[in-house]
């Protein structure tokens, strides 16, 4: 008898699509999570892909678009945004962190992100385009690993966060070390969330936190590190280098950083993600066991 040829289920497809401000979550002080009711659209995307928002479709930033496109003198692309949310919850959810523009270092005032935290409201469309991304975990998983290693900073924590919850539920063989980076406690996103995940699967994950500008470990995580993540401590968490993936996303240098480092004559500062490279190369973490997502 011939085999039958099976044929391969096809790709999802990146579509545009409208969806409606259901819920805003207060994560921190300048970070909320945003619940999208995507109505029938389906939610066929994976834990750790992200949707773009399209900057102009918001009557509000009208003139402040035409203002930025002027000086930038180029069109203002869409803001790319992780999904909080797993595809076997009901709706869709992005978790936004206000950017700052902070004199001397950011050439402009961030534009999309104090809107979406302070502007939005329950009711608002807001069209979105995805879903994207390869920052996700293969689906052959638990043959090449039994441990996940997470490092993020700030906002990067959003799609551990989703891979976790997820793969908590459907990858039950994974355990998970999740180290997160922030400046202090306040700046922690998930903190209650991350809490419970850890209370609830004691023997599959185990949280670490660090903070770099707290003089003393605050009552809720009293085992913080209070410094950046170094070379030591992702050694002692790591363990066998060869035995984990590592899935990396925060801040890294863009072009702009590039080009403002080369004006200046000086070589650009490495952020989280260049640093957390660099540790992990001395550490002897193959490249291929390594996924970044680099927010810019
Ligand atoms: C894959 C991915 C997922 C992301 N997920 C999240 C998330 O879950 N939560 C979150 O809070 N953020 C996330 N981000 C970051 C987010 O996309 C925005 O960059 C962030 O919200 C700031 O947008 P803004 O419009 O407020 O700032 P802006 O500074 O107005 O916009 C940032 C954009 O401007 C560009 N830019 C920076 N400097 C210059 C310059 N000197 N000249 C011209 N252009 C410049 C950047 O490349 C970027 O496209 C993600 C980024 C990526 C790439």
């Amino acid at each position: 008898m011939q085999p039958t040829a099976v044929a391969p289920a096809p790709r999802p497809q990146v579509r545009v699509f409208e969806t409606t401000v259901r819920e805003i979550v207060w994560e921190t002080p300048d970070t909320v999570t945003l619940v999208l009711d995507a109505g029938d659209h389906p939610r066929d995307y994976k834990a750790g892909q992200y949707v773009s928002i399209d900057v102009q479709q918001f009557r509000e930033l009208k003139q402040l678009v035409a203002y930025f496109e002027h000086v930038k003198g180029r069109r203002e692309p869409p803001r790319a945004y992780s999904l909080t949310s797993t595809p076997d919850e009901p709706y869709l959810a992005i978790t936004i962190k206000e950017e700052a523009f902070v004199p001397g270092q950011t050439e402009y005032p961030p534009l999309l992100s104090p809107f979406l935290v302070f502007g939005t409201r329950v009711g608002m469309k807001i069209t979105v385009k995805g879903y994207t991304g390869y920052y996700v975990l293969p689906d052959d998983v638990e043959e090449r690993t039994d441990h996940i290693v997470h490092i993020v900073a700030g906002s990067g924590v959003v799609p551990n966060f989703s891979i976790l919850k997820w793969a908590l539920v459907h990858r039950p063989r994974l355990r998970h070390s999740f180290v997160y980076s922030n400046k202090t406690w306040s700046d922690v996103i998930f903190a209650r969330q991350l809490a419970e995940l850890e209370r609830d699967h004691p023997d599959r994950l185990k949280v670490y936190h660090c903070l770099t500008r707290e003089s003393a470990a605050p009552p809720e995580a009293p085992d913080a590190q209070l410094c950046r993540v170094n070379r030591d401590f992702l050694g002692s968490v790591i363990g066998d280098p060869n035995g984990c993936l590592v899935y990396c996303c925060g801040p890294a240098l863009t072009r702009w950083d590039k080009k403002a480092a080369k004006e200046r004559g000086e070589e650009p500062r490495p952020r989280f993600l260049e640093s957390v490279r660099e540790i992990l190369a001395e550490l002897g973490v193959p490249r291929k066991s390594i996924t970044t997502e680099a927010y810019g």
